[in-house]
């Protein structure tokens, strides 16, 4: 069962309006787009993975699944890619969409990633990665004088297309990371050998409750780390279809594409989704009327009732709070 489901993180949604909203000349645009990148293939290797957990074998007592839990630890805090809480052990998966020829050496905690004629790329080792975070995790289930478990680990390499090369320990590489496809088979004989059911299902919904409830969130915004300012995000309701960004005109009560044509009655709020994201949760009337390129203030007030927007102060300077349009994280 699932219990905690996967989220597109805020960092990410914040990187996706620069991508669309700041010029590309900006000196920091390629730099974006390269984070972006990044982020995106994780995204796309965490979901590639998901198949292969469905195909899990059934357990006794069922066990639940957590994606993308982030943890505090110390003064600072931890992310599990994906976590199975067995009733008999943890399971922690760290992982990896990557591409190339991936070299494995934990003896030296390196990863080498090459790709075609691109320069040899080191990367963090994920074994090392995974067990740091089992070490965080089971401080953690102490620390909540919890009945501790054992804790098992895997790297798990999503691209099926990824060759793999192991530079040293060739135990540990065998023992620990696989592609998508061997995960059923690589759980199967965990299962059996942690016979000894450590929670029972009540023990396993008390756990479930709290690392939900220690969930926090990343809500750094990466704006400051680009120098990406007001002025820099091109304002206008933009077409959803045209690449690169056509702002539409209104016409007629709806939005419309010079360009394709595209009619929209609701482009607006993936624009004002975009200004929450950028530049502030809050709102007044002028900033609509300048970020949405509309001068008719009996449209703007029609636009704010639609989407039931919740205004705060008296009139002249009276803010409304964007918050409620955006994706939960
Ligand atoms: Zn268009």
């Amino acid at each position: 069962m699932i219990k905690k489901h996967r989220e597109i993180p805020l960092r990410v949604q914040i990187l996706r309006a620069m991508k669309r909203r700041v010029c590309p000349n900006h000196e920091k645009y390629e730099e974006i787009l390269s984070e972006l990148g990044i982020k995106e293939a994780g995204i796309y290797g965490e979901q590639a993975l998901d198949y292969y957990l469905k195909l899990l074998p059934e357990t006794e007592t069922p066990y639940y699944i957590f994606y993308d839990l982030r943890l505090p630890y110390r003064d600072s805090h931890f992310q599990i890619d994906t976590l199975i809480l067995f009733s008999n052990f943890y399971l922690l998966l760290e992982v990896k969409y990557l591409r190339g020829l991936i070299h494995f050496d934990p003896k030296n905690h390196q990863l080498i990633q090459e790709v075609e004629s691109k320069p040899l790329k080191a990367l963090q080792d994920p074994i090392l990665q995974v067990s740091n975070q089992c070490y965080k995790l089971e401080a953690r289930v102490k620390l909540k004088n919890l009945p501790i478990a054992p804790f098992e680990k895997l790297v798990v390499l999503t691209n099926p297309k990824a060759i793999v090369k192991v530079l040293s320990s060739p135990s540990i590489v065998e023992k620990h990371v696989i592609k998508s496809p061997a995960l059923s088979g690589k759980v199967a004989p965990l299962i059996r050998k942690h016979s000894n059911s450590h929670y029972d299902k009540k023990t396993l919904i008390k756990i479930s409750k709290l690392l939900i409830k220690d969930h926090t969130p990343l809500h750094s915004s990466p704006t400051g780390k680009y120098k990406v300012f007001p002025p820099d995000i091109l304002t206008g309701v933009l077409c959803p279809d045209c690449k690169p960004n056509v702002v539409m005109q209104r016409i007629h009560g709806k939005w419309k594409c010079p360009d394709c044509l595209l009619i929209s009655a609701d482009a607006h709020i993936q624009a004002l989704i975009d200004y929450a994201l950028l530049i502030n949760t809050e709102i007044t009337m002028s900033e609509l009327k300048r970020f949405l390129r509309i001068d008719n203030n009996h449209i703007i007030r029609v636009l704010i009732r639609n989407m039931k927007l919740k205004g705060i102060g008296n009139t002249k300077s009276r803010t409304y709070n964007l918050t409620p349009l955006l994706p939960k994280t």
